[in-house]
């Protein structure tokens, strides 16, 4: 059996950064957020669930997910986003479970943003934080996304904090710094999981 260690961190925070240096050194990953859309894709669960609940609310005219329609409603109605989630949140669970079993190396990186949120936790046997201020968050994110100040601070004040990630945290990457400076950190941590997954 393989070692899981679920990585997580806030908006901007750098998991994709960290990921691929994970998967550069050969490190299975599995992306929650790759999971959550396929299962809303026509013909899968979380589609099927979403129009039993809203009908064609949030379909398109072909029958496919309204991804904006739907952002936009989560983003004003918070008990249509708990519905949401309630939905969704099992079915993505339960794939990951499906994914982490079928893991054929010493250990796996699951990328899963809303770790806390989603109560996701019980599926990892280390949690791996990537930490960077908020302001240098908000900063990557507005850049990468092009959205002003407000909308990345909405988000972060939907997501877990930063003191409860820390507290669940096993190890944590500092991605205050250059880009550069991952490589060294993620290596050291790759070493790491390695002599773990063979002592378990
Ligand atoms: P999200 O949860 O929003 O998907 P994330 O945690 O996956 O975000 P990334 O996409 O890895 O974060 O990083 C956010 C942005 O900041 C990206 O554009 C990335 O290239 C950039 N970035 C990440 N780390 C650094 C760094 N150390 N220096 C400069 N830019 C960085």
């Amino acid at each position: 059996m393989a070692l899981h260690i679920a990585l997580t961190g806030g908006i901007g925070s750098g998991k994709t950064a960290v990921s691929e240096r994970f998967a550069a050194l050969g490190v299975p990953v599995i992306d929650t957020d790759v999971i959550a859309r396929d299962s809303v894709q026509p013909g899968q669960a979380g589609h099927a669930a979403i129009r039993n609940t809203w009908g064609n609310r949030f379909l398109d005219a072909t029958g496919r997910l309204n991804r904006r329609a739907l952002r936009r409603a989560i983003f004003t109605d918070q008990a249509l986003k708990a519905r949401l989630d309630a939905l969704l949140h099992p079915l993505i669970h339960r794939e990951l479970t499906v994914r982490l079993k079928r893991v054929d190396a010493p250990y796996s990186i699951a990328v899963i943003p809303l770790l806390l949120e989603a109560g996701f936790d019980d599926l990892a046997d280390r949690v791996l934080l990537v930490d960077a201020t908020r302001e240098t968050r908000v900063a990557r994110a507005m850049r990468r996304d092009h959205q002003p100040r407000e909308a990345i601070e909405s988000i972060i004040a939907q997501q877990a904090t930063e003191s409860a990630l820390r507290h669940i945290a096993d190890d944590i990457i500092d991605n205050n710094t250059a880009l550069a400076a991952l490589d060294e950190q993620v290596a050291r941590l790759h070493r790491r999981y390695l002599d773990l997954a063979e002592s378990m």
